[in-house]
């Protein structure tokens, strides 16, 4: 059961959602900056997105007539644009997901002013427009970034972990829609090893680490909810994984009554039914804590 069911257009049973956060090697360099440089094998691995899994994956969206979100750190932008240009050609959203997938509980509100307005630079650059989504590197979203995402006109975030299916953040200077992830759709904990950013776990072979996704996609299914995979071209994308995904694609396709949409699409739609009918779709206001809770000992 899920509370506040949401209706899907055309009366589909779920939405649909498979975004790819194309971290490529920022992720090295943020980690490691002194010596980055020099490790050639973690920046091979991270370049395995922008060079192989997302022509792939961009391949498989055109047969499949399908419109996805991708989340991109701004610097992956600037040195991976033909890649970029091919996902805007595909006719995909980017959304922000910082400049170097700094972690904003890491630096001050100033710094992260700082990098979240280098992002946007690029992405009106590169990109030709603002992004109207957010995800927070590492899903790290603060209370500033919140606000600055209202300040700057965003329409969604999709950071947090709070529900099944999409509800409202209201703060005293305006609204976002969420987007909610979590753990149990994200690629990360069973196809990453990454020893130099401390992540190591026994990679799952490719059919036992996606059984978790098509039983969470089963009990959206059944609830009417949002199945919302959060994955990444340098670990879903590579061959034998993608090979199964695609398998899964034509075949949810063809027999289920699913609403696949980018992200900003599922918000504009959410947006609407809560306009149309108000109190219908949850409602958060934040910020949740002002100081840390008082300590009871
Ligand atoms: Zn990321």
């Amino acid at each position: 059961m899920i509370q506040k069911k949401i209706q899907w257009p055309n009366g589909a049973q779920c939405a649909c959602a498979i975004t790819f956060d194309m971290d490529a090697d920022s992720l090295i360099h943020i980690s490691k900056p002194k010596d980055s440089h020099r490790r050639l094998y973690p920046i091979s691995m991270g370049q395995y997105g922008p060079h192989c899994g997302i022509p792939r994956i961009l391949d498989t969206y055109k047969r499949l007539g399908l419109k996805q979100s991708f989340f991109i750190p701004g610097w992956c932008i600037d040195q991976y644009p033909e890649t970029v240009e091919n996902i805007i050609a595909g006719g995909h959203e980017i959304g922000h997901h910082g400049y170097l997938h700094e972690d904003p509980t890491a630096h001050s509100h100033d710094e992260q002013i700082e990098w979240f307005d280098k992002a946007m630079e690029t992405h009106n650059r590169i990109v030709g427009k603002s992004p109207r989504g957010y995800r927070a590197p590492v899903y790290n979203i603060t209370q500033g970034v919140i606000d600055l995402l209202i300040e700057k006109n965003f329409k969604y975030d999709s950071s947090l972990m709070g529900d099944d299916i999409p509800y409202v953040l209201n703060t005293a200077n305006g609204t976002l829609m969420e987007i909610p992830v979590h753990w149990g759709t994200d690629d990360w904990p069973p196809f990453a090893h990454y020893e130099e950013i401390g992540y190591m776990m026994p990679v799952k072979a490719p059919s036992v680490g996606l059984q978790g996704f098509w039983e969470e996609f089963d009990a959206q299914y059944e609830a009417g909810g949002l199945w919302h995979a959060i994955w990444h071209p340098f670990l879903t994308g590579r061959l034998a994984r993608w090979q199964q995904v695609e398998c899964w694609l034509e075949d949810t396709l063809t027999n289920k009554n699913v609403w696949f949409a980018s992200l900003e699409e599922i918000t504009a739609h959410v947006r609407a039914v809560q306009k149309q009918k108000p109190g219908a779709i949850r409602e958060d206001q934040l910020p949740y804590y002002e100081s840390p809770p008082r300590q009871w000992s």
